[in-house]
């Protein structure tokens, strides 16, 4: 029949034809009604203003397989998907755009510059999403949300007051860490420690009522001086013991600072004397808390010194440094200069220096919401995959400070908090606030600060349900069943679910974790732009077809594990949808209209062949490895025991064997295939559902066909242990042709010893199959072997063989090739042996060098060994 069905794979034109169709019938979609057991996942919601990465591509492969097999098991399988508003990383690309036209955002005004994202969002926002769609990840889109929509919205609301109405979010005057260029606060996690070279400035301090007498400070940030409020000391430093009680003036302004005796004070470090600059360190706000000390800001929030600075007033921070380090000077006050190398706070968006700064903000007390969250993974209620993952949360669980959830920008959940101009009253509040509720003024503002982005992505698992509202979503799909993630955003984004998830709907938000790993370029290298070496998915998947990349990609990453970049591997998987592309050829060979899937019982019933027997055998195994390692997430290992049964067993010798008595064994052949193509859908979504499409099958679409269970009736270990034998006996008579140089066409007679007579039996049955596949022409059973000289001799499952090769060769051209090779052999052998000897070559030669020498060595070593053989045959 299917004369017309293309003859090469086309992975691109298979790929176009079948996700809209997928979409349309709505197989995608979760039944909240439905009594069928449930799996659910959420998406990590990609920033709007993202595009798909290799990091997303691996994400959602690994959850589609998952998925895919899950909804195929019968599961009431729900993946929902959506995006992140991203508030700081969107309002920079629109800034961005915004420059472009020679504007800024204050230009616009807060209102219209949030319309303006918004548009930006409907015009460029959520391409990511398409992308998705393209590798197949099966999602149900009638449930996608977004973090700034109205619904997930008001939960952040609710949220919001519901903590702070318990005390557990509060605002308070911090030091927190400050973007000069953004403009906003930062929370710790978005600050990156890079190391850079400075320099550490040692600065005299006069000491008060004592001619010329000093103390020397060292420290990185000379323009903080004007700042300090204290000079430090450790109590157990006999060397400044004497100055107890006295106080020094602070050089420059003049002003006088007290000494005092501080646990934190590290003697080693500089002279053992520290400023103490409470408004503009984090280490020295905690000194100026113990001592009382007052805060004095000298650096505003674009990195300026203010009136407080003095004569500096209005330089930037570097400027004001240079200034003050000339003054210094000037009044013989600095007394050296040392070269550093020390961790400056940075950043995450833009890369400025961030300055630490004392702010009003608000904070989420976080420690009594993470005692909750870290027995919740200790007693195993949500486990890690790998579970040495835990650790890392355990440890930063148990170190967490609290959350700074205020930013000061324009785009995201603004903070529901209400100020009244006439009598100060604050008003926190879900719905918005139009009149003060103490004065009944209504000259009230609503505070114009925004949430962190994480604070609504820790409500994902059920702000995407319909919570606040007790939804039947909420009630079929809470808690979830499983995240996939990545390593780097436990702490942003998988922590603080946990504690809002058991806060808020009294459960863990995920019974299970699973980390994915970060894929690398060959060398190893993590893809960056700047480096040059990033892979584009959309490209890789053009060039060798979703299905082989995300083949590829089950196959290489095991749970945790980092991924190095291979296109020869990704091309060996294209290679594999060819290998069952080209067998689906060779069926549609040997079936037309009237052929129709046999079912179980059906095949059970029938007179099945020795190999028919085999391969169920085989594939019953297969169906038990696969879905034992993908329960597990093992995805890697599925992967390698679906690629092993399609390839080696049933394509490289099942479609062999068949070949002898096609009719018989058609209704077995289309059984396995049926069934593989099923067991492999999961990986290989696009190429199973079209070669399944054209074969006889059960059903509308594989997406919902039953997936494969483990039969162990099929399981057939003597048909296994019989086949084994052809096999081995085919194996080895090929191995003596090749060696011994045997044309391709020519017939070769076989002899094998036993007077066993059962093998006998088994042997004279399967005499067609070797015969057929190794080229043999008779096949003599003997008791023992005739010792004749000129014989190829092996042993194959335990019985010896030969093949006699008089006739078949021309010995003495053979010997004469043998000899020669050999002697070439040794050749080689000698002289990297002399290379190896010489200790000044071991020694000096880098290490891969004499490696690829010993492993030249050993290949020339067996390659003799053969010859060898092969010579004596021929004695
Ligand atoms: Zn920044
Ligand atoms: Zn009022």
């Amino acid at each position: 029949m299917k004369a017309e069905f293309p003859k090469t794979y086309n992975s691109q034109e298979v790929e176009g034809r079948w996700y809209q169709w997928w979409e349309s019938k709505g197989y995608f979609r979760a039944d909240a009604k439905s009594d069928r057991p449930a799996f659910v996942m959420v998406m990590p919601p990609p920033n709007v203003t993202g595009s798909l990465h290799m990091g997303h591509m691996l994400n959602d492969t690994v959850q589609d397989v998952i998925a895919r097999r899950k909804r195929m098991q019968g599961f009431n399988t729900l993946w929902l998907p959506g995006m992140d508003h991203a508030g700081i990383a969107t309002q920079n690309v629109v800034e961005r755009e915004l420059r472009k036209e020679g504007l800024s955002r204050h230009d616009l005004g807060r209102e219209k510059f949030v319309e303006r994202v918004w548009q930006w969002k409907e015009q460029y926002g959520g391409i990511i999403l398409k992308q998705i769609r393209r590798i197949g990840a099966s999602c149900d889109w009638s449930r996608e949300r977004f973090t700034f929509d109205a619904g997930l919205s008001r939960a952040v609301r609710d949220v919001f007051v519901r903590l702070y109405e318990e005390g557990l979010i509060y605002r308070g005057k911090r030091l927190i860490n400050w973007c000069p260029r953004c403009h906003t606060a930062l929370s710790d996690l978005e600050t990156i420690y890079e190391p850079v070279d400075s320099k550490l400035y040692y600065i005299k301090y006069p000491l008060k009522g004592r001619e010329n007498a000093f103390i020397e400070v060292a420290t990185t940030r000379p323009e903080t001086m004007l700042g300090d409020t204290a000079v430090a000391v450790n109590p157990n430093d006999d060397r400044y013991k004497k100055y107890r009680g006295e106080s020094v003036i602070l050089p420059l302004l003049n002003r006088e600072i007290p000494f005092v005796e501080d646990d934190v004070v590290d003697p080693e470090f500089g002279t053992g004397v520290v400023k103490v600059t409470p408004a503009h360190d984090p280490a020295d706000f905690e000194i100026g808390q113990r001592h009382n000390l007052s805060q004095i800001s000298v650096i505003d929030e674009d990195a300026k010194i203010t009136a407080d600075g003095g004569p500096y007033q209005g330089l930037d921070r570097y400027q004001a440094r240079k200034r003050i380090l000339e003054d210094l000077e000037a009044q013989h006050l600095l007394a050296r200069t040392e070269s550093l190398k020390h961790n400056i706070g940075q950043c995450q968006r833009c890369h400025t220096v961030v300055e630490p700064l004392l702010s009003i903000q608000w904070f989420v007390r976080v420690t009594p919401l993470a005692e909750e969250a870290i027995a919740a993974v200790e007693s195993g209620r949500t486990e890690f995959v790998p579970p040495n993952f835990a650790n890392t949360y355990f440890q930063w669980m148990r170190n967490i400070r609290d959350w700074c959830i205020s930013r000061q920008l324009w785009w995201g959940h603004r903070i529901p908090a209400w100020y009244c101009d006439d009598c100060g009253e604050m008003v926190i509040s879900r719905t918005d606030v139009t009149r003060c509720a103490k004065c009944a003024s209504s000259k009230v503002r609503q505070d114009p600060d925004v949430l962190d982005t994480w604070f609504s992505s820790a409500l994902w698992p059920f702000s995407t349900l319909g919570w606040p509202d007790e939804t039947d979503d909420l009630k079929a799909f809470y808690p979830t069943t499983l995240l996939v993630t990545a390593y780097e955003i436990i702490f942003f984004w998988v922590a603080r679910m946990m504690m809002f998830g058991l806060k808020f709907m009294n459960d863990v938000p995920f019974k299970a974790v699973y980390i994915t790993g970060i894929i690398r370029d060959a060398e190893r290298q993590k893809m960056s732009k700047s480096k040059g070496n990033v892979v584009d998915p959309l490209d890789i998947c053009d060039r060798f077809g979703t299905d082989a990349v995300r083949f590829a990609l089950a196959r290489m990453g095991a749970p945790g594990a980092d991924i190095a970049w291979s296109e020869e591997l990704i091309g060996s998987y294209r290679a594999f949808a060819t290998k069952i592309w080209n067998a689906a050829r060779f069926i549609f060979r040997y079936i037309d209209e009237t052929d129709r899937l046999p079912s179980l019982v059906e095949l059970k019933q029938s007179d099945l062949s020795l190999v028919d027997r085999w391969i169920l055998s085989r594939l019953s195994r297969a169906i038990e490895d696969v879905n034992r390692s993908v329960e597990q997430y093992n995805l890697h290992e599925g992967a390698r025991h679906i690629y092993s049964f399609f390839w080696h067993e049933f394509c490289d010798w099942y479609l062999e064997m068949i070949k002898l008595h096609p009719e018989r064994s058609k209704p077995t052949l289309l059984f396995v295939f049926e069934t593989a193509l099923r067991l492999l859908h999961p990986f290989m979504p696009f190429i199973t559902e079209e070669l399944w499409q054209n074969l006889p099958h059960r059903g509308e679409s594989i997406v919902i066909a039953p997936y494969p269970e483990f039969d162990p009736e099929l399981v057939n270990d003597r048909a296994e242990a019989e086949t084994d034998l052809i096999q081995q006996i085919v194996a080895k008579v090929r191995n003596i042709r090749a060696e011994m140089n045997v044309d391709a066409k020519q017939l070769v007679p076989v002899r094998v010893a036993t007077s066993d007579p059962e093998l006998t039996n088994l042997l004279s049955d399967a005499r067609e199959y070797i015969f057929k596949l190794a080229q043999v022409s008779q096949m003599e059973i003997v008791p023992q072997l005739s010792g004749d000289k000129l014989a190829a001799q092996a042993v194959a499952g335990g019985l010896a063989l030969e093949i006699p090769l008089a006739g078949l060769i021309d010995v003495e051209a053979e010997r004469a090739r043998l000899k020669k090779a050999l002697e070439r052999a040794e050749l080689e052998i000698a002289r990297v042996e002399r290379t190896l000897s010489n200790p000044s070559f071991v020694d000096r030669a880098p290490k891969e060098v004499v490696e690829e020498n010993r492993r030249r060595l050993a290949e020339y070593q067996d390659q003799a060994a053969k010859l060898a053989e092969g010579l004596k045959r021929l004695e």
